[in-house]
């Protein structure tokens, strides 16, 4: 925590007009009583350097990023944890006293702690993980689901050069599959995971053909706009048990709230009513 009477935190990005994050983190201020702002930052890929040696002088503890600004970030950053160099990617800059600039990436704790949430009885050894996307997202996913013990993760993405990628770093659990076949791999899944940005408000439709999916299969949607996506849907007639994006958003928020501003928050109803306000 810090000893900044007002302590200042932001999302970075190039397009955070509409993020929900300064939402959810005022909720937490006023909830524990913390006198210091979020704000949302548009900021090009060409100021992000000089605007991340510049917040610290304005108070700033510390700051998210999101897209495009991951990679860059973690570049940026004078230290990072295990985490944000295995993923490849920083959704969380902290601004130390000694003006060094911190990276670590809670996207794939927040994955994790919203899977526990919302499927409670997920077992990760209970049987293959269908990945479907091979983005930024997508990187915190992977190493979540090995971290926590997934043995074979099937992983198809539109552009398959970027999954073979990812199996070189991330290794022999991952297995390619060919876009075309994205439906297949759902068959024998006890986990699928929708990373890309199909389904969400704006961009293109799920087409993806989802007759494979069980009774039972947990199936998690990281796009939150809308709250239940077409594939969820599907999912919840088709007997799955759904897990939407939103918890994600959410959970990611926890550890970077308490690392800036002291008190570790709850996730709860009050905040996921606020936050879709
Ligand atoms: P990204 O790095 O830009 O990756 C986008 C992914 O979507 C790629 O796999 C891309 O495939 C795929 N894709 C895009 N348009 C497609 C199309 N028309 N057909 C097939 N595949 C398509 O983005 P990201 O950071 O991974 O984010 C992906 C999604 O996750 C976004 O919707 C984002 O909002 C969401 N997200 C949610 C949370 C949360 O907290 N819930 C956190 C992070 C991200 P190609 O490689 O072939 O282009």
């Amino acid at each position: 925590m810090t000893d900044n009477q007002f302590p200042m935190a932001g999302v970075l990005g190039t397009s955070v007009a509409h993020s929900r994050s300064p939402t959810l983190h005022r909720h937490w201020l006023k909830r524990h009583a913390v006198a210091g702002d979020y704000v949302p930052l548009n900021v090009s890929d060409a100021h992000l350097r000089e605007v991340l040696q510049t917040l610290p002088k304005m108070g700033f503890v510390g700051a998210n990023v999101t897209i495009p600004h991951k990679l860059t970030a973690l570049k940026i950053a004078d230290f990072a944890s295990d985490r944000a160099t295995l993923i490849g990617a920083a959704n969380m800059l902290t601004f130390r006293a000694d003006g060094s600039i911190y990276a670590d990436n809670t996207d794939g704790y927040g994955f994790m702690a919203n899977l526990r949430s919302g499927a409670p009885d997920f077992d990760p050894t209970a049987g293959p993980a269908a990945v479907l996307g091979a983005g930024g997202a997508a990187r915190a996913i992977l190493s979540a689901l090995i971290e926590v013990g997934v043995r074979e993760i099937w992983l198809a993405n539109r552009t398959r050069p970027k999954a073979e990628a990812l199996k070189a770093e991330f290794g022999s659990r991952i297995h390619v599959v060919d876009w075309v076949q994205a439906g297949n791999m759902m068959e024998d899944a006890a986990l699928v995971v929708n990373t890309t940005a199909l389904g969400m408000t704006g961009q293109a439709e799920f087409r993806v053909p989802l007759d494979g999916l069980r009774p039972g299969t947990v199936v998690n949607d990281l796009v939150y706009t809308p709250l239940e996506t077409p594939l969820l849907s599907h999912a919840r007639t088709a007997g799955c048990v759904t897990v939407d994006g939103l918890g994600m958003l959410l959970h990611q928020a926890v550890p970077c709230f308490e690392r800036w501003f002291g008190p570790r928050p709850e996730v709860d109803d009050d905040l996921r009513a606020a936050v879709l306000a």
